[in-house]
């Protein structure tokens, strides 16, 4: 009886807790649409999260109103873009909390943020260094530094994980050595929802003097950010994961460590004066901004980090979280299905396999539905691998979504399982 009542408890505050984030909600024009017939169940947000009207009207508004070239003219509009695109840094000095703000680059995106410090990093590197990244890392964490490698004659070395999706931290330390000269990992896995220990991890590689990177792609949204806490060298993240624009990026870096290397695609901006003979190079940050920048997407992301601050984090993580378990309930209760990432620490996102039935299968028939889930390898061919799975059907969550849309989702997978089967 106890316990009943304990659960009664705990919907009810699911519950209020739910109705505060409907207000949220609506603030998400997309979300209110029917997909085959049905309401459009979204709950693919670790792929991208959808948009607030904030962000799309700040877009709009700064094509409408300011939009010209930056950091050249003298005419007012350019004049405004300039405000508009460094305004943009500013807020996102204060979102992870850099000292300043030439330590904060715009980018396109994690990829672009992660292929960069590769890039640059290449007169730092030498034959018979060592690289460490883990198992659970998306592509782009992987191919930049396999590249580094050829280029330098390093050695990428890959920290194993345990079968839940935990770094196996004992491995870890005993990997850092003082070959080590670059540490880079990510801070939450897009395919088991791991939070990993990165403030640990850190710590390992700065006793060896290594070079730390963080792949923030997934975190940033949902983990407040403070790099000065974290004291990593680089932390990388996409507007379009934290409710902005495709196409714009963050690269935070330590400022002797941007000021050490080299520039990573070369042109206008980043110069300071150029004759036929010799080229010198620009100031932090705009070192590294070769070209006119994405401005839209920079107001874009200024006004994502707006909306988060508007946010209850707290809240937020407890609603996401109660979606998370909820659902995790209910899978676990189907047939034949094998959850793939039980981290005890982890975010809500939930990949799991049914035996006998290809993911992509599954994604195709709950489309029916009206319901969006990833399927796939998600970027992490060799974490598929490590679980011997081709792929993952992979339900990711975000503040918009609500409890009856993890029940529609539970009925389509039985639909889709009835349906296989035969
Ligand atoms: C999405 C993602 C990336 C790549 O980000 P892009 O925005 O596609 O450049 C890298 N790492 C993780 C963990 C991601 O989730």
């Amino acid at each position: 009886m106890a316990s009943f009542l304990a659960i009664a408890k705990i919907d009810v505050m699911n519950a209020k807790r739910e109705k505060e984030m409907m207000k949220i909600r609506e603030e998400f024009p997309i979300l209110d649409q029917k997909i085959n017939g049905e309401d459009l169940v979204y709950l693919d947000n670790a792929a991208s999260t959808q948009k607030p009207r904030t962000v799309i009207n700040a877009i709009k508004n700064y094509y409408e109103n300011d939009h010209s070239n930056v950091h050249r003219g003298v005419h007012t509009l350019s004049v405004r873009a300039t405000e508009a695109y460094e305004r943009a840094r500013q807020k996102v000095t204060e979102f992870v909390n850099s000292p300043n703000k030439h330590q904060i680059i715009f980018t396109k995106g994690t990829t672009e943020s992660i292929n960069l410090i590769a890039s640059s990093v290449t007169n730092l590197i030498e034959k018979n260094d060592e690289i460490l990244i883990t198992a659970m890392e998306h592509h782009s964490n992987i191919v930049p530094w396999q590249e580094l490698c050829k280029r330098t004659g390093a050695t990428l070395k890959v920290i194993p994980i345990s079968e839940d999706g935990d770094i196996l931290m004992d491995k870890y330390r005993e990997m850092v050595t003082n070959k080590t000269k670059l540490v880079s990992v990510v801070h939450l896995s897009n395919t088991l929802g791991t939070i990993n220990p990165i403030e640990k991890i850190i710590n390992k590689a700065k006793s060896h003097s290594a070079i730390t990177v963080i792949d923030g792609a997934q975190a940033a949204g949902h983990i407040p950010i403070d790099v000065q806490k974290l004291d990593c060298d680089f932390y990388l993240f996409s507007g379009h994961k934290i409710y902005g624009p495709t196409g714009i990026g963050v690269l935070y870096g330590k400022e002797d460590i941007l000021n050490k290397i080299d520039p990573y695609q070369y042109g206008g901006e980043m110069i300071l004066k150029v004759t036929f003979d010799e080229t010198t190079y620009n100031d932090l940050p705009h070192k590294f901004e070769a070209g006119t920048p994405n401005i839209a997407g920079a107001v874009g992301i200024g006004a994502s980090i707006d909306f988060i601050n508007s946010l209850d984090r707290d809240l937020c993580h407890k609603h996401e979280m109660s979606l998370h378990d909820y659902a995790m309930d209910k899978l676990e209760r189907i047939d034949g299905i094998r959850i793939i990432g039980r981290s005890s620490n982890k975010s809500a996102i939930l990949s799991f396999v049914i035996d006998g039935m290809h993911p992509h299968d599954i994604g195709t028939i709950i489309n029916q539905k009206g319901i969006a889930v990833r399927t796939g390898h998600h970027c992490t061919m060799p974490l598929m691998d490590f679980y011997e799975i081709p792929g993952t059907v992979r339900a990711s969550f975000s503040i918009y979504n609500t409890h009856s849309e993890i029940d529609k989702l539970i009925d389509a997978l039985k639909l889709a399982i009835k349906m296989l089967k035969q």
